[in-house]
């Protein structure tokens, strides 16, 4: 009822973001880019996002004075990371329209939640995620079937790009493992054998109506995403319409208001497994800034505005390549240099996107650079071309 009555939020309206990073950062320019204002909340003072907004609060993610001050600021608040704390998003909920919402993002953030949402979901999504089991005792050890090995051990909280997560093939490397991470929660899955990994970037509005953009492919190298290929060069017209329904499903049972991302699995035998979601815009969406009419952080605003919800067409076959600050160094040293962004920049369709962090570090997303072209087969070859350049 509330909602239904609540206004649209017009520029030059402030609109808020939970979190500063590079998500944060490319929320704030398609903000901007509409006329609005915005105020990002993160307690680092040089970050990704604060670097663009028109301000800052420098607070930390539970700090009510700072809460209260984006609440006070803002016309709607959104998240760019989906362990932002729930009672956060709770409390800017009593004052301000916020989306998505503390509950949205509360399974999204545990993955037992998470898992245990998408099992209750799968009658309505058709999906199903990997078989599991919660580790968080001993017992619990010692009570793993032969069915879940090999498998992969996921800390529930804080993982992400591969962080957290140990592969194990016995219940003696469970044991290990569980030991070396300070007997955290843990969630054991299933090993599966992936034919290849696919993404659905969905958006539903406050009057719930939901928007899928088309299936993305994804390559990842030590956990974190490569690259993101749309069309996916091994997607079929099968899964690909499987997994948009399931996502669609998905959003409208959590009741979620926002951009989210659903990860997927396609197993040797085609089936489809979902993985994990993601309460925010998402890296494998980066591609929808130049190959779609509307990006994903266009449609993030759309939808904390409650403005109707942009065309996710997409008018290019892209290929987005992370760009990953080992590209800075040359060897095992700790000399670095700038990676050759002349070279990237001369490739036909070239997009550049970098983030501002002036400290590159192995491992870390740097920035990402999409390759839009006529035809997705060209697209790739410019891939190949900036693989080449980039050594
Ligand atoms: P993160 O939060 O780090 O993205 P994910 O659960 O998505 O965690 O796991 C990262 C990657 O590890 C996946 O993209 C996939 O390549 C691989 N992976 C994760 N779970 C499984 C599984 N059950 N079987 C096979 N591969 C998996
Ligand atoms: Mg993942």
């Amino acid at each position: 009822k509330l909602k239904s009555i609540l206004p649209q939020a017009h520029p030059p309206a402030w609109l808020g973001v939970m979190g500063g990073g590079q998500l944060g950062r490319m929320f704030a320019q398609a903000a901007q880019a509409m006329g609005y204002q915005v105020a990002v909340l993160e307690p680092s003072a040089d970050c990704p996002a604060g670097q663009v907004a028109q301000r800052l609060v420098n607070a930390g993610y539970s700090d009510a004075a700072g809460l209260d001050v984006l609440a006070a600021q803002c016309a709607a608040v959104t998240t760019e990371f989906e362990n932002v704390p729930a009672d956060s998003l709770s409390r800017l909920a009593q004052s301000v329209f916020v989306a998505p919402n503390a509950h949205g993002v509360s399974v999204a953030q545990d993955r037992v939640a998470e898992k245990r949402f998408f099992v209750d979901c799968a009658p309505k999504s058709g999906v199903m995620p990997a078989p599991h089991k919660v580790i968080a005792t001993q017992e619990d050890i010692d009570a793993i079937g032969d069915d879940l090995l090999p498998g992969i051990l996921k800390t529930v909280r804080m993982g992400y790009d591969g962080k957290g997560q140990v592969r194990v093939k016995s219940r003696a490397d469970v044991q290990a493992a569980f030991e070396a991470m300070d007997k955290v929660t843990c969630l054991l899955e299933k090993m599966l054998p992936l034919a290849y990994e696919v993404s659905v970037l969905t958006a539903r509005g406050h009057d719930g109506e939901s928007v899928v953009y088309p299936i993305a492919e994804n390559v990842h190298r030590d956990g974190i995403l490569f690259t993101t290929t749309v069309p996916g060069p091994n997607v079929s017209d099968d899964s690909a319409l499987k997994a948009q329904q399931a996502a669609q499903a998905i959003v409208a049972e959590l009741g979620y208001v926002g951009v989210l991302c659903i990860e997927f699995f396609v197993l040797t035998d085609g089936s489809l497994v979902v993985n994990e979601m993601a309460p925010r815009p998402h890296n494998s969406g980066h591609y929808t800034i130049d190959a779609c009419v509307t990006s994903q952080f266009a449609q993030q605003v759309r939808a904390m505005a409650r403005l109707p919800l942009g065309d996710v067409r997409q008018h290019s076959p892209a290929v987005m390549l992370n760009i990953l600050g080992d590209l800075w160094f040359t060897d095992d040293s700790d000399n670095t240099r700038e990676p050759a962004w002349n070279e990237i920049l001369a490739l036909p369709g070239a997009n550049l996107h970098l983030y501002g962090k002036d400290d590159p570090r192995r491992a870390r997303k740097m920035g990402h650079v999409t390759f839009i072209a006529p035809t997705l087969e060209q697209a790739r070859q410019q891939l190949n071309a900036a693989c080449a350049v980039l050594g």
